[in-house]
C-alpha cells in the first residue's frame, strides 16, 4: 500500500545541509495502524510531509497504492490529497466556522453538490458521535471534540489512508484514549489504513500493529509493536 524506498530528505539551511530523514526504507500494508515513534527532531513530520506530497524527497522513491508521489503533477497532487488526508495536534479547523461547515469544507472544495454534501456531513457527524453539536463553532467544543471535527473532515472525501501528525499530544489521557478508540473504530469499520506519528509510546502501545522507530533520521527499530517493546 505505501512503499517508501532508499527515502532521503536534506534541507538546507543556512549552516549547511540537515539530513532530516536518512535512507529510510519502509512498507505499510492496507488496512493495518503503523505508528512512527521518535524524540523531538527524530524526523517524523518530515517523514509524514513526505508521504503527502508536502515536501519532495531529495533522493529514493514513495509509493501510495502504484502512485509514484514525487512524480505526480499539480492536478494529480491536488486528487491525491483527498485520497490521503491528514489530522493534527492543533486540529487546524476553521474558527469562522461551525462543525458541519469545517466537515464539509473538503466537500465543497472537491465539488460536490449541495444536498450530497449534507448527506455527507451527517454521516460523518454521526461517525466521530458529534450529534448536536453540528453549529458550534471550534471555539465553543472541548479538545476531544474538536478532534472529532478533523477526524471527519479527513474522512470527507474518502481517503485510502489517513496520517496523523501528533493528533493526541494536545489532549488529556482520558481524551487520548478517547480519540485512539475512535480511530481503531474507523480502521475497523472502513478498512482504512492509519499511519500516525507520535512521541508518545503509550499511543504507539495501545492501537498500533507495527511501529518504526527513528532517530536522527534513520529508522533504528521496525516490526510488531509486541516485539519491538517487549521487555527482555
Ligand atoms: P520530528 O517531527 O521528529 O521532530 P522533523 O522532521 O521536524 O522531526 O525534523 C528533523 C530534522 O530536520 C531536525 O533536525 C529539524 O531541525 C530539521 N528540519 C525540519 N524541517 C526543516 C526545515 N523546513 N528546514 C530546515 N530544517 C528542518
Ligand atoms: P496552530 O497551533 O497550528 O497554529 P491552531 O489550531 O491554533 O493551529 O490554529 C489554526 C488556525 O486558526 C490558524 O490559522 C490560527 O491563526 C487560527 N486561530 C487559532 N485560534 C483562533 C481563535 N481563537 N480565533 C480565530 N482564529 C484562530
Amino acid at each position: 500500500m505505501i512503499q517508501l524506498s532508499k527515502v532521503l530528505k536534506e534541507y538546507t539551511t543556512k549552516t549547511g545541509k540537515v539530513v532530516a530523514v536518512d535512507n529510510v526504507s519502509l512498507s505499510i500494508q492496507q488496512g493495518e495502524i503503523y505508528g512512527i515513534i521518535g524524540y523531538s527532531g527524530a524526523g517524523k513530520s518530515s517523514l509524514i510531509r513526505l508521504l503527502n506530497g508536502l515536501e519532495r524527497p531529495t533522493d529514493g522513491q514513495i509509493q501510495v497504492n502504484g502512485r509514484e508521489v514525487s512524480k505526480l503533477s499539480s492536478k494529480e497532487m491536488r486528487g491525491f490529497r483527498q485520497k490521503v488526508s491528514m489530522i493534527f495536534q492543533h486540529f487546524n479547523l476553521l474558527w469562522s466556522r461551525t462543525v458541519e461547515e469545517n466537515i464539509a469544507f473538503p466537500l465543497e472544495i472537491a465539488g460536490v453538490p449541495k444536498e450530497q454534501r449534507s448527506e455527507r456531513v451527517k454521516e460523518l457527524v454521526a461517525l466521530v458521535g458529534l450529534e448536536g453539536r453540528e453549529k458550534a463553532y471550534p471555539s465553543q467544543l472541548s479538545g476531544g471534540q474538536k478532534q472529532r471535527v478533523g477526524i471527519a473532515r479527513a474522512l470527507a472525501n474518502r481517503p485510502e489512508v489517513l496520517l496523523c501528525d501528533e493528533a493526541t499530544s494536545a489532549l488529556d489521557p482520558e481524551t487520548t484514549d478517547q480519540i485512539l478508540d475512535l480511530l481503531v473504530t474507523i480502521n475497523k469499520q472502513l478498512g482504512l489504513t492509519i499511519v500516525l506519528i507520535t512521541h508518545e509510546m503509550h499511543v504507539i502501545q495501545k492501537i498500533c500493529h507495527r511501529v518504526a522507530v527513528m532517530e536522527n533520521g534513520l529508522v533504528v527499530e521496525e516490526g510488531q509493536v509486541i516485539d519491538v517493546f517487549k521487555n527482555p
